[in-house]
């Protein structure tokens, strides 16, 4: 792990106590050179080693990470706040991205062929990209940049590494895991910054990185789209997300209840795939509100480490949004029906709540919540279910529950998603394509797709005389 020295310092809260966590070191436009300095510096002989040796390092890691779960967990925990149930199998999701890419690292790809008109040879190789910056969000600290430093560094490429500014401690912890893994100085160049344009822009207008990987929220994305654009600067984007749940007349509703609490209060609600409204059929309706209800007001609110099942939001500014959400909401008609109770604590927590009678233009089916409330809508009619579901600018993530798996099928193939959960909660795996349509996102994470964000196609054409 590589990082400059400077003088100044940003505090890190526990969003739970309002505890202070840490000081971290506040990197400017400075730091974010002398990163890409090291990580320059170290690009040609990191990806000249034998993608078996990248492949060691990146298992070594994963090792690592799991030997830490508990103390990576109380971490992630303390900065974040998320439960310690929710940060623990964030690390092993996390960790798993060294295991899956060390698996990937060996596989570049290539492929040898001859022209159709005969005799030209074609040698097609996947290389490096070259200096990659990422830039990570505070919901997933661990996850989100193991998702991309393991790609990275599998495919040869050298990195420099913003952490959000809530949660940069973990990412801190991850780096000093790879370099007892192995990964040699230069490699991973971390900049914690309270300066995130300014950091991110002097990447951005540096010829050396060639590679912007970012995650975040959509508004931002569209931002470092712009500034990517004007030296056409490699780009890979997990946006926001706005996921509906489609509970069918058919769905066997313990299995969608228990579906939809995953999908909803994983994180608290604050994810990308998070669900954020609830379409179900009127005929199952009060059976599924009655049901799903009652599980939310058993969820325990508090923090992680009283055994909280429900932590708080993450800023004050957070609470005070999801809040002014809920008001609107109930201002257009919406009715509260469950909720659970809040702790007497000082965070910043909001009551995981369920909205029924939620109009089907309500504002808060339009934008992205991120927090532990569920409006729930019912329908009738699958044509326009349908249109209400893909009447957004957002595609990420979606689920279905039918007991019919065509239909659940024939449902989520009309939902205009990258994922979507059928019968289950859940949609993220390290295996599989994670990523969005429309304005949720460009490029994929994960899978095979993962590696090759972070290669560039080059083919030989080859005659000989
Ligand atoms: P955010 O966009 O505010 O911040 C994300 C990162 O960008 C942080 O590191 C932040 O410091 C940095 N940033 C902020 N402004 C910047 C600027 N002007 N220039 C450069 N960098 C800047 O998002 P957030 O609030 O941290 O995270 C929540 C958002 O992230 C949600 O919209 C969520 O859906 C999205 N998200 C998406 C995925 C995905 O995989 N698609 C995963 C997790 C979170």
């Amino acid at each position: 792990m590589t990082s400059t020295a400077t003088t100044r310092t940003f505090v890190v809260e526990d969003p739970a106590t309002l505890d202070l966590v840490a000081e971290v070191e506040d990197h400017g436009p400075e730091g974010a050179v002398h990163a890409v300095d090291a990580a320059a510096a170290a690009l040609g002989a990191w990806g000249r080693t034998a993608p078996r040796h990248r492949s060691e390092v990146l298992a070594r890691a994963h090792t690592l990470m799991l030997r830490d779960r508990d103390e990576l967990a109380s971490l992630i925990a303390r900065e974040n706040g998320k439960s310690l149930a929710d940060a623990a199998a964030e690390v092993t999701y996390a960790a798993e991205f060294f295991r899956w890419f060390a698996e990937e690292a060996v596989r570049p790809g290539g492929e040898y062929g001859e022209a159709p008109a005969g005799g030209v040879r074609t040698l097609v190789t996947h290389r490096p990209v070259g200096v990659a910056a990422l830039v990570t969000p505070w919901n997933f600290p661990a996850a989100m940049a193991t998702r991309k430093i393991a790609p990275a560094l599998a495919a040869g490429c050298t990195v420099v590494l913003k952490p959000a500014a809530e949660t940069p401690l973990t990412a801190i912890a991850v780096a000093r895991l790879l370099t007892e893994a192995g990964v040699p100085e230069g490699v991973v160049n971390l900049v914690p910054t309270t300066d995130a344009a300014g950091v991110v822009g002097a990447w951005l207008a540096d010829g050396r990185v060639r590679k912007i990987s970012f995650t975040g929220s959509t508004a931002v994305g569209r931002l470092l789209l712009g500034q990517a654009a004007s030296r056409v600067v490699n780009a890979s984007m997990e946006l926001g997300g706005n996921a509906p749940v489609v509970v069918a007349a058919d769905a066997d509703i313990e299995a969608a209840v228990a579906g939809a609490m995953v999908a909803k209060f994983r994180n608290g609600g604050q994810a990308c795939t998070a669900a954020n409204r609830l379409y179900v059929h009127a005929d199952v309706a009060e059976q599924f509100v009655a049901r799903f209800g009652a599980e939310v007001e058993k969820l325990t609110v508090g923090p992680a480490h009283n055994g909280a099942a429900i932590g708080p939001l993450i800023t004050a500014a957070a609470r005070d949004r999801v809040e002014r959400v809920v008001e609107t909401a109930v201002g257009e008609g919406a009715r509260i029906s469950h909720r659970a109770a809040l702790p007497d604590a000082p965070g910043h927590f909001y009551p995981p709540t369920v909205l029924v009678d939620v109009p089907a233009d309500a504002a808060i089916l339009k934008e992205e919540i991120f927090g532990p409330v569920a409006p729930v809508v019912t329908w009738t009619d699958e044509a326009e279910l349908l249109e209400l579901v893909n009447d957004t600018e957002y595609g990420l993530a979606a689920y279905v529950f039918s007991g019919d798996l065509g239909h659940a099928i024939r449902l989520g193939e009309a939902i205009e998603a990258g994922m979507v959960g059928i019968n289950r909660g859940l949609v993220s795996d390290p295996s599989a394509p994670f990523g969005g349509v429309k304005q949720s996102g460009l490029g994929r994470e994960g899978a095979k797709d993962g590696l090759r964000e972070f290669q560039e196609t080059q083919y030989l054409s080859i005659d000989w005389p």
